[in-house]
This record gives C-alpha cells, sequence and structure tokens, in this order.
C-alpha cells in the first residue's frame, strides 16, 4: 500500500478506534492526540524498507532492519505490535524521562497496527504470526496494479468512520 493510502487508512482507523472506544484512553482521550499519534506511526513498520518514505529519510535503521529481517517481515507481525506497545508503557517511558499522553500513546498503538491490517489487504500478505512465516492476506487491493482503487478503498473507509455513530457496542450493552 502507498505511503498516502496508509495515512488515510491510518486516519480512519483512529476515528474507529475512538468510536468504538477500544480502550479507556481512545474513549476519552483528545481527537488530536489520537490522530496525531496514528499519523506519526503508520509508516513504521516499513522502515523495513529502504525505499520506503521512512527508509530513504533512516537509512541507518532501515538497511540493518532488511538485512536481519527482510521487507514485511518482523516489523509487519502481531510481535511487533506487543513489542511497540510494551516499549511505550509509561514504565519504560519514564525510564528515559519521556512522558506522554496515554490518549497520544493509544493512539500511535492504533496507527502502527493499521499499517499491518492494511498489507493484509494485498496479495503480498504478511507474516502475522512471525517467526512462523506463514503469510497472512485477505487480497481486496492490488495497489501494484490498481492504485486508484487503493485509494478509494481508503477514502470510503474514511467516509464510514466519520458517518458511523459514538460507542454503539457499549450503548448496546447498557
Ligand atoms: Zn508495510
Amino acid at each position: 500500500m502507498s505511503s498516502s493510502g496508509h495515512c488515510i487508512f491510518a486516519l480512519a482507523s483512529a476515528v474507529f478506534a475512538k468510536k468504538l472506544a477500544l480502550s479507556l484512553a481512545l474513549a476519552q482521550g483528545n481527537w488530536c492526540h489520537i490522530i496525531i499519534g496514528g499519523i506519526l506511526t503508520c509508516l513504521l513498520p516499513d522502515l523495513d524498507h529502504p525505499q520506503s518514505f521512512l527508509g530513504r529519510r533512516l537509512k541507518w535503521i532501515s538497511i540493518p532492519i532488511t538485512t536481519l529481517f527482510g521487507h514485511r517481515g518482523m516489523t509487519h507481525s502481531y510481535l511487533a505490535i506487543m513489542a511497540f506497545s510494551i516499549s511505550l508503557s509509561s514504565d519504560l517511558l519514564s525510564i528515559i524521562h519521556i512522558q506522554l499522553p496515554e490518549d497520544f500513546i493509544h493512539g500511535m498503538v492504533v496507527g502502527y497496527t493499521s499499517h499491518v491490517l492494511a498489507d493484509m489487504l494485498t496479495p503480498a500478505g504478511i507474516p502475522l504470526l512471525w517467526p512462523y512465516r506463514q503469510r497472512f492476506c485477505i487480497a481486496i487491493l492490488n495497489p501494484s496494479k490498481c492504485p486508484k482503487r487503493e485509494r478509494i478503498f481508503c477514502l470510503v473507509l474514511l467516509i464510514c468512520a466519520f458517518l458511523y455513530p459514538f460507542h454503539t457496542i457499549i450503548n448496546n450493552k447498557l
């Protein structure tokens, strides 16, 4: 998926995550924190590709990652999502004297996860259960053959996210 596609997908995911109240921090959090957190991290998994948007700017990180794990390897897995989440825990951040709002951190996790989910929608798939090498995909998009379809899909998803009602699941349970 293209960088712009990932950004739109991440924006839609952040809106859905807040409206569905996936966590207390997301439900009660600040829209700006959640959306900025999501957009900032939605391209991180592609650090494993030296020609990606971030890879071109951070080659000194990108080249070792791609050498060790290859493109769409470990960084596109459930393990990476968990490691990313743990690395953002307030206990670990306090060791290096960084304090971030909890809703911003949850937005960052949503952004990273959205990238992995979006890549799963392409024929190349992702090794979701890495180091198990089986690739998982629900190939409804093919950016190399039909980039327009990818953009339309992401925009429709974004419109659906904005139109989606707040906290539907929680309200139905009450
Ligand atoms: Zn990717």
